[in-house]
């Protein structure tokens, strides 16, 4: 599904070399967890899959599906069928939930070459994906995130994510101050769009977050680098034992 090769990002602004060779390698249907401490460049690596400015790729490809990402534009990428789970937390005051859905929706259908939903359509596809993710018909009628909390701008963004649905969500939840009711949000969330044909890099500082999602394979991430692969039982090493170890064992 996502295949990341050796990828060298730096600064576009400054000489300043943040990835240094990442390698990933996620299948179809599988759930890979990022965890490592501030400042390795977890975040970095989801912007640039993201397609955010302010970043060169010096080195490396990404390709989801085959199809090199980091030469497609950001709409590309989610026509492609890449979601990233910061990508809209924006507040839009005056646009409603629904037109902002429908909108996104649309677009990455006419980038695909695929017709408008209709709006009876789009109705009952929105009803039947927020009843899954229970989440309340009132929300969908409100401008986006415009007044929002925390637990319901997760809750939203998983419905943006259910309404897309994506064959490749990253999620980046490293610096949102995940509270454990948004925590439960996402991982039921996550939980609920679990498929063969669907896999998720999520990345997180919080063991805890992967007691709930269970993934598949667990990297670390230190330095630009991932420096170690396992199973979940490597989150519970880092619960247990912090980073110094690993730290210590690549150097
Ligand atoms: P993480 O998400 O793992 O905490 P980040 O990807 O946010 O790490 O950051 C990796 C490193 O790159 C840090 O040292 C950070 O200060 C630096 N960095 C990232 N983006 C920028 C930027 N736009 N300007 C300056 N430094 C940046
Ligand atoms: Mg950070
Ligand atoms: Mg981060």
């Amino acid at each position: 599904m996502l295949e990341i090769r050796n990828l060298h990002v730096k600064l576009e602004e400054e000489d300043k070399q943040i990835l240094k060779g990442v390698n990933l390698s996620i299948k179809a249907g599988e759930v890979h967890a990022i965890m490592g401490p501030n400042g390795s460049g977890k975040s970095t690596l989801s912007y640039v899959l993201s397609g955010r400015d302010g970043y060169e790729v010096t080195e490396g490809s990404a390709t989801l599906e085959g199809e090199e990402l980091l030469e497609m534009e950001p709409e590309e990428r989610a026509a492609a069928g890449l979601f990233l789970a910061f990508q809209y937390p924006v507040e839009i005051p005056g646009v409603g939930n629904m037109t902002f859905l429908r909108t996104a929706l649309n677009a990455q259908r006419k980038l695909r070459g695929e017709e408008e939903v209709s709006a009876g359509d789009f109705l009952k596809l929105v009803r039947e994906k927020a009843k899954t993710l229970k989440i309340d018909a009132e929300m969908l009628k409100r401008p986006v995130n415009v007044g929002f909390s925390g637990g319901e701008k997760k809750r939203n963004e998983i419905l943006q994510m259910a309404m897309l649905e994506p064959k490749m969500c990253v999620l980046d939840e490293t610096d949102s101050g995940l509270d454990v009711d948004a925590m439960k949000l996402v991982s039921e969330g996550v939980n609920a769009l679990r498929s063969e044909g669907r896999s998720f890099l999520v990345i997180t500082h919080y063991q805890r977050l992967l007691d709930h999602i269970k993934p598949d394979v667990v990297h670390i991430m230190a330095n630009g680098r991932i420096i170690k692969t396992g199973g979940p039982e490597l989150a519970l090493e880092v619960e247990n034992n912090g980073y110094a170890n690993l730290l210590a064992e690549e150097n």
